[in-house]
């Protein structure tokens, strides 16, 4: 038995065969005989790989996937590129195979596209690596050895392209180990995704296919040829893992009810596309918050209403028919971006943040909300505007949102809206929630925030917050304040806060009458069999 140690990626234990992939090696292709006739070969093998990724990104479709999706449609882009392809057809008029050809591009634009300043040309390099892998693969007519995997193994690879990720065939992987990637690592979100364990820094070898194995994220540790009691505590854990995930499974399509017929529905918190996937998969009955800010956080510049449109429409296009809370942007506080050289604040948690920062920079605004509505045009969007303090900030974002429509209307641009909500995450909206409630269709109570803002103790700082109550009498009363208040009025109040997933106040909120909790995807089932055991 030898063990080597790595770095857990996704959570679990997991035993079995070891499937040693690698990509093909391509060096010493055999040079072309004609370049007319090698350039004809990687023209047609162009077209089958645009096809290919074509079919790869409908499948990506199929399986609610569309962040993966999008990028087999950039693939299909990418190989048709008119640089790339000069770049081939000059190699091979200097007397370059196709394949040969191919691959040098690849490795050139690859090269290139790494050494960018901007992050999205960046993320470039790893698809040009791919297609001219593709490439290489259909002019040498080589097997996919990833796809006829028919066995249950544990995949061990240096690293997995987007493209390699996904043509694994899902339900045979018991687990990854890679020697690269990093937390959000192609390999390490497809592990996440299916609940399988994953390492990396782990130095794999060709030797180890077909041989036992066995990793453990808990210990970090992967050994080959692992004795008869290490194999014991991964039967007993997956036995025990097991028995967990069928029973929640069972829950995925059951309306939350307690015991009593009281109802409560459960939405899922994301900060991505991939995190909404995994909540349409987790048996979530909505997005309840839906984290806009990580798309002005990438990058070096503000998202393109273009660009966000697509996310938001791959967000609602992901939930099939189920609601979509889309929050408009809180940036600023803790949340910083070069870009738009904000100025230097003393306090800045109570500073030009999120619906103020709007406010300020109106354009930014009409930006996002035109992108929102836009993709109301294909599922139910619920726009919710954060850090609402007074009834005057909440008119001025409606009128804003007046505008973004009109916008639309003249321009002729289909659009939708389903519902107009708030966070109710400072103390002051949750005394006006009377006021407030006449104006919107629904309350997000966000106690993280509300929490700071009433005991006036900064969320960020384990000085005053560590022997603090989580269940402080003082937020309990606003939420239960906030509740009352949108009955009154009419309308639905939830909790998308991180108190919402805290079983131990279930009771307390079921009694306040709280029709949603929004929480993180992995607490979904586990919330939902509390009530049903209510
Ligand atoms: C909150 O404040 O409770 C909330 C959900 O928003 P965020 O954590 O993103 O500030
Ligand atoms: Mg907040």
């Amino acid at each position: 038995m030898k063990q080597w140690q790595g770095q857990a990626l996704a959570p679990g234990i997991a035993a079995g065969e070891v499937f040693f992939y690698r990509r093909p090696d391509r060096t010493g292709l055999p040079t072309a005989q004609e370049p007319g006739e090698e350039w004809a070969r990687f023209e047609r093998a162009a077209a089958t790989v645009r096809e290919q990724r074509l079919a790869l990104a409908q499948k990506a479709r199929e399986e609610a996937d569309p962040a993966a999706a999008e990028i087999f449609e950039i693939h299909a882009m990418l190989v048709e590129d008119e640089d790339f392809q000069e770049q081939v057809h000059e190699a091979v008029l200097a007397g370059a195979g196709a394949a040969e050809a191919a691959a040098r591009a690849g490795k050139e634009f690859s090269e290139q596209f790494a050494a960018m300043d901007d992050e999205y040309f960046r993320q470039r390099a790893v698809d040009f690596a791919d297609i001219a892998d593709a490439l290489c693969a259909v002019l040498n007519h080589e097997e996919d050895r990833l796809a006829a995997l028919d066995r249950p193994v544990i995949l061990a690879a240096e690293e997995l392209t987007p493209s390699e990720t996904i043509r694994v065939p899902r339900r045979f992987i018991l687990g990854f180990i890679t020697q690269l990637g990093s937390q959000n690592s192609h390999t390490a979100i497809l592990a996440r995704t299916l609940g399988v364990p994953a390492l990396s820094g782990v130095p794999v070898e060709p030797g180890w296919n077909g041989r036992p194995g066995m990793l453990d994220a808990g210990t970090g540790a992967f050994c080959l040829e692992p004795d008869e009691a290490q194999l014991e505590r991964a039967r007993q854990f997956a036995e025990q893992a097991k028995r967990e995930q069928c029973e929640l499974e069972r829950l995925k399509d059951r309306e939350t009810r307690t015991g009593d017929g009281r109802k409560i529905q459960i939405f899922a918190n994301a900060a991505s596309l991939e995190d909404v996937c995994n909540a349409a998969e987790s048996g979530a009955e909505g997005i309840g918050l839906f984290r806009t800010e990580f798309l002005y956080l990438a990058g070096g510049a503000a998202p393109t209403e273009e660009e966000q449109f697509l996310v938001y429409k791959s967000a609602v296009q992901a939930m099939g028919g189920r609601p979509v809370v889309l929050r408009t942007l809180d940036i600023g506080a803790d949340k910083q971006v070069d870009y738009l050289d904000l100025p230097r604040e003393e306090n800045p948690a109570m500073g030009l943040r999120a619906i103020r920062l709007c406010f300020a920079r109106p354009g930014l605004f009409l930006d996002q909300l035109r992108a929102m509505l836009r993709a109301g045009a294909f599922g139910p969007v619920r726009i919710m505007f954060p850090m609402i303090a007074s009834e005057q900030e909440l008119d001025r974002a409606l009128e804003l949102l007046e505008q973004a429509k009109e916008q639309l209307r003249s321009a002729g641009t289909a659009f939708g809206l389903d519902q107009v909500g708030i966070m109710v995450e400072t103390p002051a909206a949750a005394v006006m929630s009377d006021v407030l409630a006449k104006k919107v269709d629904f309350f997000s109570i966000g106690t993280n925030d509300l929490t700071q803002y009433t005991l006036a103790a900064d969320r960020q700082n384990p000085a005053v917050t560590a022997g603090m109550d989580p269940h402080d009498p003082a937020v309990l009363r606003l939420i239960r304040r906030t509740v009352e208040n949108a009955h009154n009025s009419g309308i639905w109040a939830g909790i998308c806060g991180e108190l919402g997933a805290d079983t131990a106040l279930l009771p307390l909120f079921l009694e306040m009458g709280v029709d949603e909790l929004s929480v993180t995807v992995p607490r979904v089932l586990p919330l939902r069999k509390a009530v049903l055991e209510m």
